[in-house]
């Protein structure tokens, strides 16, 4: 890490603006180096998505083979892993162990805080954030630059500038805008010639055409132990298939296993008009057992009762034949086991930004320097989420987020260097 001598950090200030794990994990950096480090958030209190992710059981990272890892951000490998080096899944867990968190790994390779919880954490970080002289501006509103290049604040107490030697902007993507992240950022880069690819809903759920009977029976049901096969364009439905759980809502699917395939289902849609899912109701078992099962006499049962007591088919996983599988072919033994394997879900449009995890798109890398610094307007860096990259739930996005947020704090202190003895 770069450090400015005494004499070169005393008179320096950078402004952070954006409190969530990518500003902080910024101002601990720039705090480190000897920078007097100003926080910003329009919200009353920093972290409030962190705190969300705490919710559900707070899932930091990912132990997976670190090549594995890196796969997960996709086409963008090549911008994240220099990031990601320098602050690894297993430097990240030494991390949070150094203030005081212990951390477990879960039976899927993820890596949790020892009580799930992302507040404990949080406020150990503060307190050491606070202890190295960061100061923070709640209820700041950043609104751009004015004509003397002072960054513009909209707070309760009316307008507010203030000037900076650096900029770190962590503002966040643009989902769940009511805990801060509302992406009005994007004009205001936009208009400065940064180059900024459309935000879009990652890790969302999708709508669907449920009848109204379906959604009103059972919207809130788990799906559990299924499979989803996505067909490659060419239509063959041995494309891609990954095994896990989601969930029916009022107006689709959702939950972790159609959120490990939402990237590539948002890009179908967008290109085609709808993309088809086929779910797999009992995916250890082969075709031939189903055939066999289901083509066995079912006397005067209901086929509902057949289903259950030959496959253990009920409830949710049964609706949904219902609902898919035309009469047809439901009374039809071979239809109805080749249905239950391989049960085709039309998906229409992905769910709104706002309720997606985390968001693509954002400020591009082409945009950027590879200390994260505008090529636009130097002395300011991006970090975190507001930059253009995905990944799925796992801990990917955490780890990015703060890995992102460390370098951009890196290059703005070795910029300020830089400045300073030019
Ligand atoms: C329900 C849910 C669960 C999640 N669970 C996990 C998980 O378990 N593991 C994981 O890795 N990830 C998880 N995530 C994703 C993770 O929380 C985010 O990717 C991460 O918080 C993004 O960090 P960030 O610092 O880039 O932005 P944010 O955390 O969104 O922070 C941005 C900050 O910028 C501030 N801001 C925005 N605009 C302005 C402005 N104009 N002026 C001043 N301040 C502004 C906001 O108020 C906010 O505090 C989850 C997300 C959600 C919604």
């Amino acid at each position: 890490m770069t450090s400015l001598n005494h004499s070169e950090a005393q008179k320096k200030t950078v402004a952070i603006i954006g409190g969530g794990p990518a500003g902080l994990m910024a101002a601990e950096v720039l705090a480190a180096g000897g920078i007097q480090v100003e926080v910003y958030d329009a919200m009353p209190s920093v972290g409030r998505k962190f705190l969300l992710a705490g919710k559900g059981g707070m899932n930091l990272t990912h132990s997976e083979p670190y090549d594995a890892f890196l796969s997960r951000y996709g086409s963008r490998k090549p911008d994240i892993a220099p990031l990601l080096d320098q602050f690894t899944p297993d430097a990240l867990r030494e991390w949070v162990h150094a203030l005081g968190i212990d951390t477990f790994v879960g039976s899927s390779g993820r890596v949790f805080p020892t009580d799930m919880k992302a507040a404990p954490l949080l406020r150990a970080w503060l307190h050491r954030l606070r202890q190295a002289g960061v100061q923070f501006h709640m209820r700041h509103r950043w609104l751009g630059w004015n004509e003397a290049g002072a960054l513009v604040f909209e707070t309760p107490q009316g307008a507010h500038t203030a000037s900076a030697d650096a900029v770190v902007l962590a503002l966040g993507g643009g989902s769940w805008a009511r805990l801060g992240s509302d992406a009005k950022w994007v004009p205001l880069l936009a208009q400065r010639d940064v180059p900024i690819a459309p935000l879009q809903a990652a890790n969302c759920g999708f709508d669907v055409g449920w009848s109204e009977y379906f959604r009103g029976r059972f919207a809130g049901d788990h799906l559990k132990s299924v499979a989803i096969t996505i067909d490659d364009n060419a239509g063959d439905q041995h494309g891609f298939r990954k095994q896990g759980e989601f969930v029916v809502t009022a107006h689709g699917v959702e939950g972790s296993l159609i959120y490990a395939l939402s990237a590539g289902l948002r890009d179908r849609i967008s290109a085609e008009g709808s993309a088809v899912i086929h779910i797999d109701l009992l995916p250890d078992w082969p075709l031939q057992r189903v055939i066999d099962e289901v083509s066995r006499p079912r006397g005067a049962r209901s086929w509902s009762s057949h289903l259950q007591s030959r496959l253990g088919l009920k409830g949710v996983k049964t609706g949904l034949l219902r609902e898919l599988v035309a009469p047809a072919d439901f009374i039809d033994p071979l239809s109805l086991a080749n249905a239950i394997k391989a049960l085709p879900l039309t998906l229409l449009a992905p769910r709104p930004i706002d309720e997606a995890i985390s968001s693509a798109g954002g400020v591009t890398f082409e945009g950027l320097d590879q200390q994260l610094m505008l090529q636009a307007i130097p002395g300011v860096f991006c970090a975190g989420e507001m930059l253009d990259w995905e990944a799925p739930t796992g801990g990917y996005l955490l780890s990015a987020c703060l890995a992102s947020g460390r370098a951009a704090g890196n290059g703005a202190l070795s910029w300020l260097h830089r400045v300073a003895v030019a």
